[in-house]
């Protein structure tokens, strides 16, 4: 008999996710037939987000059989976990939580996810000094699986100063060899002369966010280019970057990663990343 799969997203102001089209849409190609891929809604439900660990542990025990966590319980949901991956321990966020043997274990999907996305679309980026922008969620999980695949010098910028320099704090302090430095805002279009490749993990160029968060000036051909943002594929600093001869890792590559990640974790079950990309262009 096929397991049955329940399984919830739990976060805020969820309901234009794509999560639950590209997860139940995989299930559906693969003949997983007692699959359900839900909404967990803090908003709705009147839930604080400091609340979302006795979410996951009261849908457990009603008989969800896993969780996908997004904005704002990445961390809070923490509280009602029993165990974590090294990668989810690290970064301190949780994207992903598991049963096993009855205990509720938390993984980092958008971690393993970048790295499996830029290796997948940009197997020859070269790793040698990367300028992050943005060190929120996305950005502190790009920074720790840049260094996790050896970056030795990441740059990590932020308009609000002190989350850059949390972060580097924390990645130098996990990885003896990467050394992450907090930079202005205002002196990365000169240090990308010196970089080999930048990511933009803030908003910007995002539906409703326009622009692009790097001067088009400051891109050439030796820097390879990766955003986070997905909605639209082609941002503005990807149009930009494109020009001016960069390679280019769009956030779908993450995006269809992490997803593919977290299916399997949950189900057991090899995801087709291939499907899944055509299956996202499609959303
Ligand atoms: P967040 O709010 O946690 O972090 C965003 C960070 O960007 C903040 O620290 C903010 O201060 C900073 N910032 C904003 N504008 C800036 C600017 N102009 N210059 C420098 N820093 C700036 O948000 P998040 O959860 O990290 O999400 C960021 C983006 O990443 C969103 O567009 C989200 O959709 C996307 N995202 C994509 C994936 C994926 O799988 N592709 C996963 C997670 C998030």
């Amino acid at each position: 008999p096929t397991a049955s799969h329940r399984i919830g997203l739990v976060g805020a102001g969820i309901g234009t996710s794509l999560s639950p089209a590209l997860h139940t849409r995989e299930a559906h190609e693969l003949g997983l037939t007692d699959y359900r891929y839900d909404l967990l809604d803090i908003d709705d439900r009147g839930i604080a987000a400091e609340s979302a660990g006795d979410l996951v542990r009261t849908a457990f025990a009603e008989g969800w059989t896993g969780f996908n966590v997004t904005h704002p319980c990445k961390q809070t949901v923490i509280a009602g976990l029993d165990d974590l991956s090294d990668n989810a321990r690290s970064l301190g966020a949780v994207n992903t939580v598991v049963v096993r043997g009855g205990k509720l274990i938390g993984h980092n999907t958008d971690h393993s996810g970048f790295l499996a996305g830029l290796r997948r679309g940009l197997p020859d980026a070269r790793l040698e000094v990367v300028q992050v922008v943005g060190a929120g969620g996305a950005g502190s999980a790009v920074a720790y699986a840049l260094a996790a695949a050896g970056v030795p010098e990441l740059r990590i910028a932020d308009v609000d100063p002190a989350r850059a320099a949390d972060v580097c704090t924390r990645v130098s302090g996990a990885f003896e060899h990467t050394t992450a430095v907090a930079v202005p805002l205002g002196d990365v279009p000169a240090g990308l002369a010196s970089c080999t490749g930048l990511v933009n993990a803030t908003p910007i160029g995002m539906v409703g966010h326009p622009g692009s968060p790097v001067d088009a000036a400051a891109l050439h051909p030796d820097l390879w280019v990766a955003d986070v943002v997905y909605r639209p594929l082609r941002t503005e600093l990807l149009s930009a970057a494109e020009r001016a001869g960069c390679a280019v890792l769009d956030g779908g590559q993450m995006l269809v990663a992490q997803a593919a990640d977290t299916f399997e974790l949950l189900t057991g079950h090899a995801a087709d990343r291939t499907r899944m990309r055509a299956h996202l262009t499609e959303l």
